[in-house]
């Protein structure tokens, strides 16, 4: 196997356990000439001692990825290792296996000793994300795994339009089935007692917020006999598990009219199945949450439950003051709307964002709106979004639950 060494002292972040290794620390004069791109290489610290394997990225910033760490631990070769790779991931879900839920994330990248590696799980089909030189190469051996040890998997199949791509020097491409049979344009998955159809070809990430689930969970438990308003919607998954649970009307917002069009979709399927509890008043705006808001305190409209899952406002840390205008100036107009005792469910998916700064963002446009708020919850990734310990990069997701006094 091909050795990649690192200059002297950059060997600490791989002793923590960090997944990454940038460009910086590798000593290219002493390593292997004729690394090909993904290939699994052994990692060397500069004192001779062996570090563990990683994926090479020859064209990424971040020219090593762990796939194992220390002296001894996995070897051999790429096939065998990601086979051993997947399996555990998919084994670990096991034990996390929520009854109803028949979606669940099966791989997450680096937290699973897989980099660049996403692969979700909507009922028997799979879709996945290969985001890493190494993960390109060694996709194949993926796929074979989780044809092979995801009880029931019908195929597998991949979305290639992450913008991470770019930056490995990967193609970018569309949906494309894999292995097994064709997935179906929506599949249909459970969320505990709601039904969602999920577009796994053009809807976003895999085509569906997986990682949102206990946050979806928290929502609902507050949700009886509210009138709620669902920013940011998407294909409605606030707003219809809110439904579900008894809330008295749903509003879902979105810029996107395709996304509305499936929420709309997915309300008359979980009313099919149970008109007789299902009695919320559904409405779809199609609007710029930011104008809408605006328009809802001109018409000094008001709500018991407030969403706001906006995108990710900041990309890196240089536009994070952009991004922390953004989330103050939507959370100040939500908290306005809020009838007394209504509750604002607020989050931030931007990893620049770090979980104090989002506090300090709400309480200052609570200030602003001259109103005291109470923390009753937070909610993070669901437990089949694993973080590594050693890998802050991977917390991205934060939801803070607040209650107007
Ligand atoms: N809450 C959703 C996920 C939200 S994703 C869920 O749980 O499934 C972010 C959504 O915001 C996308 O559907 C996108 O179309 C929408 N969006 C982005 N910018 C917007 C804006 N300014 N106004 C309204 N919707 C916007």
């Amino acid at each position: 196997m091909t050795k990649v060494y690192l200059r002297k002292g950059r060997e600490k972040s791989v002793l923590r356990r960090h997944p990454w290794v940038f460009s910086g620390a590798v000593d290219d004069g002493r390593s292997g000439a004729e690394v090909q791109s993904g290939e699994t290489v052994e990692v060397v610290g500069a004192g001779g001692g062996r570090l563990g394997l990683a994926w090479y990225s020859p064209q990424s910033q971040i020219r090593l990825r762990m796939v194992s760490f220390g002296a001894e631990g996995a070897s051999g070769d790429g096939e065998g290792l990601v086979k051993s790779l997947v399996a555990a991931a998919v084994a670990r879900r096991g034990a996390l296996a929520g009854g109803e839920n028949t979606a669940a994330r099966l791989v997450n990248a680096e937290s699973d000793g897989l980099p660049g590696v996403v692969a979700d799980r909507y009922a028997r089909h799979v879709v996945c994300q290969f985001t890493s030189a190494g993960a390109e190469r060694n996709k194949a051996a993926i796929v074979a795994a989780l044809m092979e040890c995801v009880p029931g998997c019908l195929g597998v199949a991949e979305r290639a339009d992450a913008d991470a791509r770019r930056r490995e020097g990967l193609a970018e491409g569309g949906f494309a089935v894999l292995a097994g049979e064709e997935t179906p344009p929506l599949v249909e998955i459970a969320e505990g007692p709601v039904r969602y159809l999920v577009d796994v070809r053009n809807g976003h990430k895999t085509g569906f917020y997986l990682d949102q689930r206990l946050a979806r969970e928290a929502v609902a438990a507050l949700a009886r006999g509210r009138d709620v308003l669902n920013c940011f919607s998407y294909t409605g998954g606030f707003g219809l598990c809110a439904a579900a649970a008894g809330a008295a009307s749903v509003t879902q917002v979105d810029a996107s009219q395709d996304a509305l069009d499936l929420a709309a979709r997915n309300e008359r399927l979980n009313a099919a199945d149970a008109p007789d509890r299902w009695c919320a008043r559904f409405d779809y705006v199609c609007a710029d949450v930011f104008k809408y808001l605006r328009q809802c305190r001109d018409a000094r409209r008001s709500w018991d439950l407030i969403v706001l899952d906006p995108p990710k406002f900041a990309e890196t840390r240089s536009q994070l003051m952009k991004a922390a205008r953004g989330y103050k100036d939507i959370n100040l107009l939500a908290m306005k709307l809020l009838r007394p005792g209504g509750i604002l469910a607020s989050f931030s998916c931007s990893g620049a964002m770090d979980a104090a700064l989002f506090d300090t963002i709400l309480a200052e446009a609570a200030a602003d709106a001259a109103l005291d708020f109470q923390v009753v919850g937070r909610t993070g990734h669901a437990p089949d979004h694993p973080v590594a310990l050693a890998f802050p990069e991977g917390r991205y997701l934060k939801g803070v639950i607040l209650r107007r006094m």
